[in-house]
């Protein structure tokens, strides 16, 4: 036997209130308006409509709880259409605003890129985007209708472009609101198609929008620019436009979200003699920075508010310069001999001379 609190996902002392949920919402997972193509769908509806009418009826729902027999109408036997169990849930007045959605189709979604260097993207800026998307078409102004020959109000459905079709039920009538079909639901009708477009209103053309883009935007960040896709249907809502930004990888710096981290190369001298350097910025200008005597390979000077700044708040990251020590692979007879003398003058580490670790090593 089917629990039908299983099929609801809902406890065995779950109240009406959870019940109605729990229903809607796999009403609205199950209805077959949401899964073209997927047969199981009207079977999981069917189930779900089955319990949610046991469950939301207390003496239904005291015998299924004492696990004895419930009644029910033909209305709920595997025979019956499912356009009426569809009515009976969704055209009855519970407002699940599905099996009633008249009215002309909104139209598509748009994508395009933008691709900023990394400096682009550490201050405020603003590009020009192009993209192709479906525009109202300009010779007939998004109506579709030749010059001339203006739509007709459509005679079936008023112009309202839905039609009330009244459908008897198990539980009596049920009113479900349709798409007017002579019509699709937009309630005019073209005579004469405008030449340019075929009557659809629209034509695909190249588009071009200004869009602001924030101050430390990351790689891969998506903007959504709301009613800038393609046109809909005459009286649809049109598309978004969805910019996604490219912010190109910059050879000098790793990002760390707000931090940068700039690698540079001391050669042994400098690093334990100490030396100046001067190190690059995202915003162009160079920093000169004194590196101390005894510098170690792997230290990380700071530089306080010099990275990227934070996206949509207050402030920056900081500029992290990692310092590496090149040791020399080849010496010229002059460094060797440096470095020979070096060697004999003094314990070259805390740890002793190279000497000393050869022999514990053994
Ligand atoms: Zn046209
Ligand atoms: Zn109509």
């Amino acid at each position: 036997m089917v629990d039908y609190y299983e099929v609801l996902g809902v406890s065995r002392d779950a109240t009406q209130e959870e019940i109605k949920k729990a229903f809607r919402r796999k009403a609205r997972e199950t209805h077959p308006d949401s899964n073209p193509g997927d047969p199981t769908a009207e079977q999981r509806f069917r189930e779900a409509a089955l319990a949610y009418e046991v469950l939301s009826d207390s003496q239904r729902r005291a015998a299924y709880d004492r696990g004895g027999q419930v009644e029910f109408g033909d209305l709920f036997s595997s025979f019956a259409g499912i356009d009426d169990l569809l009515s009976r849930f969704f055209g009855g007045g519970l407002g699940f605003g599905f099996g009633a959605r008249p009215g002309p189709a909104a139209g598509a979604d748009v994508g395009a890129a933008v691709e900023l260097t990394l400096a682009e993207a550490a201050s405020d800026t603003t590009r020009e985007v192009r993209y192709r998307a479906r525009m109202a078409c300009s010779a007939c102004g998004g109506e579709g209708a030749a010059p001339g020959h203006p739509a007709e109000i459509c005679d079936r459905c008023g112009g309202r472009g839905s039609v009330r079709v009244t459908r008897q039920t198990f539980l009596g009538t049920a009113m479900t609101v349709a798409p007017c079909d002579k019509c699709r639901g937009r309630g005019r009708i073209i005579t004469h198609a405008c030449p340019q477009c075929g009557g659809a209103g629209a034509v695909a053309d190249e588009v071009a929008v200004t869009v602001e883009i924030p101050a430390g935007v990351e790689d891969g960040a998506r903007m959504r620019l709301t009613g800038r896709g393609s046109v809909g249907e005459p009286g649809g809502r049109p598309g978004d436009l969805y910019v996604e930004i490219r912010v190109v990888p910059d050879p000098r710096f790793e990002r760390h979200g707000a931090d940068l981290v700039h690698r540079v190369r001391l050669g042994i001298a400098e690093a334990a003699l100490g030396t100046g350097l001067r190190v690059p910025s995202v915003d162009g200008e160079e920093i000169d920075i004194e590196v101390p005597p005894g510098t170690q390979p792997g230290t990380v000077f700071k530089l306080s508010r010099q990275g990227m700044p934070r996206l949509r708040r207050r402030g920056r990251g900081d500029l992290l310069v990692e310092v590496q020590v090149v040791v020399p692979t080849s010496l010229s007879p002059a460094q060797e001999e440096a470095l020979r003398a070096f060697a004999t003058a003094g314990p070259g580490s805390p740890g002793g001379s190279s000497r000393g670790r050869k022999r514990r090593g053994r």
